[in-house]
């Protein structure tokens, strides 16, 4: 098995226990956030004291920056196989989220459109298309998976309304991988266009967005940089161009427009025109050099680690009477490294904690931001059951643990240990 620590700083900075022991903690919350690479710090620091005003000005610092975010551009779309490619823009953005709510009130300009998005969604693919479209729903099945029919049926029965599909590549409640190459060549079928929510996969498993055939190219992808070791505060959209000219930007302000006059205003073309006001420099290049390197190490490489780690965990969980885990754990292809689980007679939130405090094992817990997604995998249909009356405070959830390339074996067997040593004692 490949170990990868060696690309990161401080992984392996010891945290004191409840008890006052001192341990080298484990970090299975990646799918929320992962750490950065040595090579993103350099990069950030080697420049950081060094900079100058992008896409302005005629300084020679400003000219210099302003080559590294268009690099930036390049090393994005060559990541995503789009080099040659010239039907697509990278616009930046501070993080999914934000690239979401861009396309959804760029994109859709009349909310009787529909746009069909799954109930497998992050709250980020799911509110911003609520305010500005008709959503159609794509069910999901006892395990929690997306139904391909379904979206067949939908596409076919909402023919001609339906202009958008935005689904995830990988859930973050359950790690299911969505066919979005299937689901490409449905859209384009039935006359929509695919956007992919791609903020858990894109650190963990390649993603081609021409597809191995023209019908499967992936019209608009959305990430984060915080999920695929780069700091916070930088995300991209790899947009279609056709669909991204002629429009309002979503934010207005300096450099999105090519003329101001008293009554009207001239826009500029993408991707300036989604642009405005001063960008993050260093979180764009901190995210390409990210990508770079994950291309160099290999996608490949990375997804076949994490996924004998996770196939180990899920298997020796298997064995822990206590544990329920979510998704089809006979079947476990077509995930992520995610385990979501709860254990029969405990609390999620006190044993999350207790796996932090007592044994320095970082997991996830509650709702991850998919409410409608953890009720119906739950089977929970009226919450309030589990409301507190005093509190008003809703008490459902799971324990999630992700994984990311860093993470080892014997962090597993740790991990495991700890679990039982909890089930076993309290
Ligand atoms: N989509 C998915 C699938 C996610 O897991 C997340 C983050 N948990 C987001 C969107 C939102 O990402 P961000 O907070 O970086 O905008």
């Amino acid at each position: 098995m490949e170990n990868y620590r060696e690309l990161f700083d401080g992984i392996d900075n010891t945290v004191d226990l409840t008890n006052g022991m001192a341990v080298i903690p484990i970090n299975f919350d990646n799918g929320a956030t992962t750490p950065p690479l040595k090579s993103v710090v350099k990069t950030i620091m080697d420049n950081i004291g060094n900079y100058g005003p992008i896409s302005r000005g005629t300084g020679q610092k400003g000219d210099i920056c302003t080559k590294k975010v268009e690099e930036s551009r390049n090393i994005i779309l060559d990541f995503f196989n789009l080099k040659n490619n010239n039907t697509h823009t990278v616009i930046f953005t501070k993080n999914t989220t934000e690239a979401l709510n861009l396309l959804a009130n760029t994109l859709i300009n009349n909310k009787k459109d529909k746009v069909l998005i799954s109930r497998m969604e992050h709250h980020a693919n799911d509110l911003p298309w609520r305010n500005v479209s008709d959503v159609v729903y794509i069910d999901t099945d006892e395990f929690g998976r997306v139904k391909l029919d379904d979206i067949e049926e939908k596409l076919i029965k909402n023919k001609g309304e339906i202009k958008y599909v935005s689904i995830t590549a990988a859930s973050n409640v359950t790690g299911y991988l969505n066919p979005i190459y299937d689901i490409a060549k449905l859209c384009h079928k039935h006359g929509a266009k695919i956007i992919v929510d791609g903020a858990q996969v894109i650190a963990h498993k390649a993603i081609d967005m021409n597809g191995t055939e023209a019908e499967e190219q992936i019209d608009f992808l959305v990430f984060s940089a915080h999920k695929a070791y780069a700091p916070f505060g930088s995300g991209a959209i790899v947009g279609l161009k056709e669909d991204l000219v002629n429009r309002e930007p979503f934010l207005k302000g300096g450099g999105c427009v090519e003329g101001v006059f008293d009554r009207y205003e001239i826009w500029k073309c993408p991707p300036d025109l989604f642009e405005a006001g001063t960008q993050n420099f260093f979180g764009i290049i901190a995210m390409a050099k990210a990508l770079e390197d994950l291309k160099e190490i290999g996608l490949g490489n990375i997804y076949r680690h994490e996924m004998e780690i996770k196939d180990y965990i899920i298997k020796e969980m298997k064995k822990m009477n206590r544990v329920r885990m979510y998704g089809d754990i006979d079947n476990t292809e077509d995930r992520l490294g995610v385990i979501t689980f709860n254990a029969d007679g405990f609390d999620y939130e006190y044993l999350a904690k207790k796996m932090a405090y007592d044994f320095g094992i970082a997991l996830r817990c509650g709702k991850f931001c998919a409410h409608p997604y953890v009720y119906r995998l739950m089977g929970v249909e009226d919450i309030s059951a589990y409301i507190d009356v005093t509190s008003q405070e809703e008490n459902i959830g799971m324990i999630r643990a992700s994984l990311a390339l860093y993470n080892t074996k014997e962090e597993a067997n740790k991990f495991l240990n700890s679990l039982e040593y909890i089930l076993v004692n309290g």
